[in-house]
């Protein structure tokens, strides 16, 4: 289990920012030896989801975990899923902003413009293509792991600097208005 020292890499690492390549070889037991480390990783790091290039792995591979927590309470349980060579088939016109984090960028918020619903294709851990739409947090929630296969992080959409805040003055600002 010496996978799960794995080190969050954080903003201003290169890996980050490399897309990542397709997974070919699904069924073999390194791939699914890394799905399941990478499912305990996520809840030992209390994470909505998390992408392989976050702990080095240049594979486009992320999951997604969504619960409800102090952050999210609105956020919808789901089974943990992973989300192996995705694409986003369609976004929806209409966008919303609503706060984001990321394991890579720890202490910061912010408010980032989404499309409210996707349609998208991936592959199961079992190998099979599966179509399917999301959308509200989990259409924001794939849209952000998505990005991280991409080179791409929350940071990059945001409309203003205006729009980012330390994660203390983001929780001030919440009991403030609550
Ligand atoms: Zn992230």
């Amino acid at each position: 289990m010496t996978d799960l020292d794995w080190e969050i890499r954080e903003l201003g690492h290169p890996q980050l920012r490399k897309p990542a390549n397709p997974v070919l070889d699904i069924a073999e037991p390194d791939t699914q030896r890394l799905l399941d480390n990478l499912l305990t990783f996520v809840v030992q790091k209390q994470g909505m989801g998390i992408a392989a290039p976050q702990v080095g792995i240049s594979l486009q591979i992320f999951i997604m975990c969504s619960h409800p927590n102090q952050r999210y309470p609105n956020a919808p349980v789901m089974k943990p899923a992973c989300i192996l060579n995705p694409t986003i088939l369609h976004y929806s016109t209409e966008m919303e902003k609503d706060w984001e984090g990321c394991l890579s960028i720890p202490g910061l918020r912010a408010l980032v413009p989404r499309s409210n619903a996707i349609d998208v294709a991936y592959d199961t851990r079992q190998g099979e293509r599966v179509q399917i739409r999301y959308t509200g947090f989990l259409a924001r929630l794939f849209q952000h792991e998505y990005d991280h296969l991409q080179g791409r992080l929350f940071i990059d959409h945001v409309d203003s600097t205006l729009d980012i805040m330390t994660e203390k003055q983001w929780r001030n600002t919440l009991s403030t208005m609550a």
